[in-house]
């Protein structure tokens, strides 16, 4: 129902230049809720995370907890709590892991309750952050966020360039995320890892969500014709 959509998209049309990349996109994220985003290739799942995050969309609105933040620059959504898992690292390198965290977490005690709860990094706390593997590195700076829930949660393909290890922990921390009541919104090309976490499923077609509904109803079937552009 419409109260309980932490973030929402209503007849979103975006782009770049002359280049309409979004045509009319309507999606709801509710609060404790993950929202697989899939579909091929070039659909438009980018530029969706892009417009509920940063990017003002030619026309259609975004909606926060009910309130337009259509015009919003980045920061002040940020500051709402709209958080965008960084692409790839987004640490900093030359920094320790400690470092890394204090940056994000000054108090020490919260800090050793993000070691306690992710003890690899722990072992790993004098180390600069540029050493750890690209997974370690992500869910370094996705260790905030258990301290401090965001509202919304975007992340666009969390799984790429990762082992199924790690891909496994990371949305291991999503899940403890959504179960305390953070809006996540996960884009992913492929569909595998993800709907075991997805609690709904949106496919995009060229611009447009073509189906939503709850994982359950997501068979191989539905899965192909969504691929293929015919759902
Ligand atoms: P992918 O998995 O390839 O990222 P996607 O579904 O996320 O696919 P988008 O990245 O949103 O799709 O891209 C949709 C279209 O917009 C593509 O045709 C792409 O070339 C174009 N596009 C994306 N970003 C930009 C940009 N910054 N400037 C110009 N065109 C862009």
């Amino acid at each position: 129902t419409d109260s309980d959509a932490v973030l929402r998209l209503e007849g979103i049309v975006a782009g770049y230049g002359d280049a309409t990349v979004l045509r009319g996109v309507d999606l709801e994220v509710p609060a404790g809720t993950v929202v697989a985003l899939l579909g091929a290739n070039g659909a438009g799942k980018s530029t969706t995370c892009a417009v509920a995050a940063s990017m003002r969309p030619t026309s259609g609105r975004v909606l926060l907890d009910g309130q337009d933040i259509t015009s919003w620059p980045a920061h002040k959504r940020a500051r709402a709590g709209i958080y965008l898992a960084p692409e790839g690292r987004g640490v900093f390198p030359a920094l320790t892991v400690d470092e890394n965290l204090t940056t994000w977490l000054p108090s020490a005690a919260d800090r050793a309750q993000v070691y306690e709860r992710l003890p690899k990094l722990a072992e790993r706390r004098t180390i600069p952050a540029g050493a750890l593997s690209g997974g370690e590195q992500q869910i370094l700076a996705l260790a905030p966020a258990l301290i401090r829930p965001p509202r919304v949660l975007i992340a666009d393909e969390p799984s790429l360039g990762l082992a199924p290890l790690v891909v496994e922990q990371i949305f291991e921390l999503f899940g403890e995320l959504r179960d305390r009541g953070v809006a996540i919104l996960v884009v992913e090309e492929k569909a595998t890892e993800v709907l075991a976490l997805a609690d709904t499923v949106a496919f995009m077609g060229l611009g447009r969500i073509s189906w939503t509904g709850p994982r359950a109803d997501v068979d191989d079937d539905r899965l192909t014709s969504a691929y293929l552009g015919l759902a």
